[in-house]
């Protein structure tokens, strides 16, 4: 940049007077016509963007992923085409349920986003820290938001409303115990790991299709905060942000293994629960992790609100050899993700240039707000039309995808392998944690229930605890005892004659 720039107004006229506003007299009112002070007043009044509903806080930066290993065999999209193949990312991290001055050490969800800039578009996979999900179907999605959001009394959060809501939706108790877990407060973004958390699909060059569920294991090792330490870093709310920053910046790059678990057609058929099932996870030992590559984050982005708080994501974009999968909450969110995009950044968002598509985008979409890309020049503005040679590749269509059901079912959905709320949240506890995790867990989760209060406030607590009992009988035990609950009033007393 040159020395020699001059301050200029927003269209370009170069001035002087930037702190003083024009006045009659050196003590007298301020002039209209000073229209310098109206341009700064007006432009600052403007400068708050709706703030995300969920995953406001958030970090964010550039990288790249590639392919370590073939996996043609299941997907022909061009971002795996070969071992060594790069492609451009652009990766945000956030914690969900907090609005933007929140401190990154919540207990919470970390969302884990990525968009891939591929020659066939913009793939975006947007998950989440957690394999799994509080709920599975999308129409609970802001019942369930609200309750991790401020009392619309008191205006503050609320363990009441947050353990009412999960007392009351049992299928949110494997998630519940993620959450409670020494990974619910990851220490920054870089020692985590990421999920797609979804069910996608693939599609080979055969036009055949297998069901498939991300995994981002972090190469810098996972690495938590305990209760405690969660609560002390709050004293530094930013600090998951500067710790990014400060690593990029110093060329010590972040990275992630990609891999996928793949699971035919077939297969899901025969699953003994519900595979799409947001809830629950595909045991690896049935469906092993196959690596695919690694994404590197190497470059901070200049501007936050630029690059990072108008980045936007959305599910719905998969490109050819991605597809989406029956999972009700992939449904929802396709749906759901770019209405919050246009609602937040206006309809013609994905031209702003961290979204934007570095390939070609040739279609009839025109004006708008802020359509800066030119829209489209003089070309037609229709199609078909007789004048430009735009035509719909049909090498882009994918198979159709067979489903069981042509019935749209309401009310049946209480079928085998659907609602075993029970089995994984048991198998986690037991299996998956060990002495010291056990311990955290049940502790961080007598604090935070320790938070519930007012009338109904025994009623919360004890069908909630009636799910961890169901879970495992000792951590029911132990999250009684934690409580200080005697177990002889809560269980049904048993009726003698
Ligand atoms: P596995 O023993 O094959 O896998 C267990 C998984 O748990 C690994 O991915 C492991 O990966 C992860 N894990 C280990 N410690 C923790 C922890 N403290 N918190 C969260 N995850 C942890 O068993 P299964 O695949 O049969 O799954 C058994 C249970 O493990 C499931 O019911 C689920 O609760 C949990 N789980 C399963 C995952 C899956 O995709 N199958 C993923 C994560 C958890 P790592 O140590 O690298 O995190």
């Amino acid at each position: 940049m040159s020395d020699n720039r001059k301050l200029t107004t927003a269209s370009g006229i170069p001035y002087y007077h930037h702190e003083d506003t024009q006045s009659v007299g050196p003590r007298g009112p301020l002039l209209l016509q000073d229209f310098i002070l109206h341009e700064k007043m007006a432009h600052f009044n403007r400068e708050r963007i709706p703030e995300r509903i969920v995953h406001a806080k958030g970090s964010g930066a550039y990288g790249t992923f590639t392919v370590t290993n073939d996996i043609t065999r299941y997907s022909r999209a061009k971002v795996f085409s070969e071992v060594g193949k790069q492609t451009g990312i652009f990766h945000r991290m956030s914690t969900v349920g907090g609005e933007k001055g929140s401190a990154d050490s919540e207990r919470d969800p970390r969302g884990f986003a990525l968009k891939f800039y591929t020659e066939d578009g913009n793939w975006d996979l947007v998950g989440n820290n957690t394999p799994i999900f509080f709920i599975k179907d999308p129409k609970k999605f802001s019942d369930f938001i609200h309750t991790q959001k401020r009392d619309p009394y008191t205006n503050l959060k609320s363990a009441t409303m947050v353990w009412d809501f999960f007392g009351l939706n049992p299928e949110s108790l494997h998630q519940v115990m993620f959450l409670m877990s020494d990974r619910g407060t990851p220490y920054g973004f870089r020692h985590m790991h990421g999920y797609g958390s979804h069910t996608y699909s693939m599609v080979n060059s055969n036009n055949e299709r297998v069901y498939v569920k991300f995994h981002f294991k972090t190469q810098q090792g996972i690495r938590n905060l305990n209760g405690e330490q969660a609560d002390q870093l709050r004293t530094d709310p930013d600090y998951a942000q500067r710790d990014l920053l400060t690593a990029i910046d110093n060329g010590n790059f972040p990275r992630w293994t990609m891999n996928i678990q793949v699971m035919t057609v077939e297969q899901s058929k025969a699953h003994p629960f519900n595979p799409f099932d947001l809830t629950k996870t595909w045991s690896q030992k049935d469906y092993p992790l196959i690596e695919v590559g690694t994404i590197e984050l190497n470059e901070n982005p200049q501007n936050y609100f630029a690059e990072v708080e108008q980045a936007a994501f959305a599910p719905a974009h998969v490109v050819d050899g991605i597809g989406y999968s029956p999972d009700k909450m992939l449904q929802g969110r396709i749906l759901s993700y770019p209405d919050a995009q246009r609602y937040r950044l206006g309809g013609n968002y994905e031209q702003i240039p961290v979204n934007r598509c570095p390939f070609m985008v040739s279609n009839y979409q025109r004006d708008g707000q802020m359509r800066v890309d030119g829209n489209g020049g003089k070309g037609p503005n229709y199609f078909p039309n007789s004048f430009d040679d735009i035509k719909p590749d049909a090498s882009y269509i994918a198979p159709p995808e067979i489903l069981d059901s042509n019935i749209a079912d309401w009310y049946d959905r209480n079928g085998e392998g659907e609602n075993d709320h029970y089995t994984q949240p048991g198998i986690f506890f037991r299996e998956v944690l060990g002495d010291e995790d056990k311990k955290h867990l049940i502790s961080n989760i007598v604090g935070a229930m320790s938070g519930i209060d007012g009338p109904k406030r025994d009623l919360i607590v004890n069908r909630q605890l009636c799910h961890f009992f169901r879970a495992d009988i000792q951590l029911g035990m132990a999250i009684a005892q934690g409580l200080g609950i005697n177990l002889a009033d809560v269980m049904p007393q048993e009726r003698h004659a």
